[in-house]
């Protein structure tokens, strides 16, 4: 058995390695356009702060190590068409030299790229995107060669902020951040949490510009400008838009894949596509989403890993079902973790919820142990049949933020109610946690407030 995987990052390694464990008789060959097959996109902003200090260890694993698995890698190729009749793919290496592939399965694991075309003056130089290790040396040139000592960022996503948090640490000692909504995070975290996370990005010296819509960026010598409504007009010697991604599936769709949401490809929870024998997997499909039970777009490095192992695993036999995405996260800003897990309050009432939110301050350990840290933690509950919703965290970055959210998320993915959460035996010593754990404290507060 033959099988063929275009893309070499989460999704497409992910799927290989799968493919080889379960069945080492299948040949498989992985098509990657760029030398980087396997790197952690989501380490990117550590290497620009300077935190990470040798690019190459940001490699889940080498080339080498890949093939030794016994996966193929055609690196520096680029497929350029898929015949489904004929079972082949084109590509096409850096000289233009064509070659076809054949497979008895296909694995299109092509992700995502930039959204920034859109404004005016992207292309100039000094403005930078970030999703490669191409984005990623050019912008790490320009930080040494030039020294830039301003920044503005476009998108107040969670790129933008760590972004904000690694010019900084780099030494730029000017960072504005142009946000298009009221709160930076709006998809991620409810207002209240925002403001949290507004409140450290100043302290730490970054400007947050809300409401704004960026419209075009102009150059000046070394300069750029950047502008947008309501007369918005700032200068830098560096911008950086970061305002999202769009499923790169131009291939896809000229072979006849359907394709949907943000134009990303439609495959069913065993990750095929419409096209028999062709699979998909990443930031170049459509999501399951584990409680809005339908699909959505939700691109995410740990959902592209989940994905690509049961295109792998479907691809050689199995019948394994993605169980869909909750949509949890994690980033660090500055000194805070923020964290989240499942709907927001407006995405829920959209779907027939009753939503309730409700925020409670408390310590992450007994507060008689040195060290004792304060979290905001948020519980978005069901008031009609209890059911947990999702949970928000934010509070300094050793404070076990992370831990506390997956809670949650296990938590919502066996459809738990909030009020279950007092009954789970989770760990207690006075230097980790109190004999309630702060989830339970906020699962209590919730129920509480519930109650009047
Ligand atoms: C700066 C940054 C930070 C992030 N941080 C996090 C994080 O902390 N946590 C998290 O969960 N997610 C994070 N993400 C998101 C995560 O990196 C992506 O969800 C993940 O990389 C998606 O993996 P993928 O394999 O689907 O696609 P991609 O990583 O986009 O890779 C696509 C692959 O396909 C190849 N390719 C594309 N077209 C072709 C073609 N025609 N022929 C051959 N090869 C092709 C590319 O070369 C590449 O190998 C971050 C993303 C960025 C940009």
């Amino acid at each position: 058995m033959r099988l063929l995987i275009i893309g070499g990052s989460d999704a497409g390694i992910t799927a290989a390695l799968r493919a080889r464990e379960l069945d080492s008789t299948t040949e498989v060959t992985v098509v990657v356009a760029d030398s980087f097959p396997n790197y952690s996109i989501c380490g990117l902003p550590f290497f620009l702060s300077g935190e990470v200090s040798d690019w190459h260890t940001l490699a889940h694993r080498t080339a080498d190590e890949i093939e030794r698995k016994g996966v193929h890698l055609w690196l520096n190729h680029t497929a350029q068409s898929i015949d489904p009749e004929a079972r082949s793919v084109t590509v096409v290496d850096q000289q233009g030299r064509a070659k076809s592939l054949s497979y008895d399965r296909l694995i299109i694991a092509t992700g995502a790229t930039s959204v920034n075309s859109t404004i005016p003056g992207s292309g100039l130089p000094g403005v930078h995107q970030l999703h490669s290790m191409a984005d990623t040396f050019h912008m790490q040139k320009h930080l040494l060669d030039q020294a830039p000592r301003s920044a503005i960022i476009v998108g107040g996503g969670y790129i933008g902020l760590e972004m904000a948090d690694a010019l900084t640490h780099r030494g730029i000692k000017e960072v504005n951040l142009v946000v298009r909504s009221a709160s930076v995070l709006r998809s991620t975290l409810s207002t209240s949490v925002a403001r949290v996370v507004e409140q450290e990005l100043r302290r730490c010296g970054v400007k947050i510009t809300n409401g704004i819509a960026v419209e075009a960026i102009e150059r000046t010598g070394e300069r750029l400008t950047v502008m947008g409504t309501r007369g918005f007009k700032a200068s830098a010697d560096l911008v950086l838009v970061a305002v999202g991604v769009r499923p790169a599936t131009t291939l896809a769709r000229s072979a006849g894949i359907t394709t949907g949401l943000h134009g990303a490809i439609r495959v069913n929870r065993e990750m095929a596509t419409n096209i028999p024998d062709i699979y998909a997997a990443g930031d170049c499909v459509e999501t399951w989403h584990h409680l809005l039970r339908t699909y959505t777009y939700l691109p995410l490095g740990t959902t592209a890993h989940k994905q690509g192992r049961i295109a792998g695993e479907n691809a050689v036999g199995g019948h394994r079902q993605f169980a869909g995405s909750l949509g949890t996260q994690v980033v660090k800003v500055f000194d805070l973790a923020v964290a989240r897990t499942g709907l927001l309050e407006d995405e829920a009432s959209a779907t027939g919820y009753e939503p309730v939110g409700r925020n409670l301050a408390t310590w992450d350990h007994k507060v008689y142990y040195p060290g004792a840290r304060k979290l905001l933690l948020r519980i978005i509950g069901d008031q009609r049949t209890g059911q947990l919703l999702g949970g928000q965290i934010v509070g300094p970055w050793q404070a076990e933020v992370a831990k506390r959210i997956d809670t949650l998320a296990v938590a919502l993915s066996y459809g738990m109610t909030v009020e279950a959460l007092n009954d789970l035996d989770l760990s207690y010593a006075p230097p980790f946690s109190s004999p309630w754990d702060p989830v339970q404290m906020a699962a209590q507060g919730w129920t509480r407030g519930l109650a009047g």
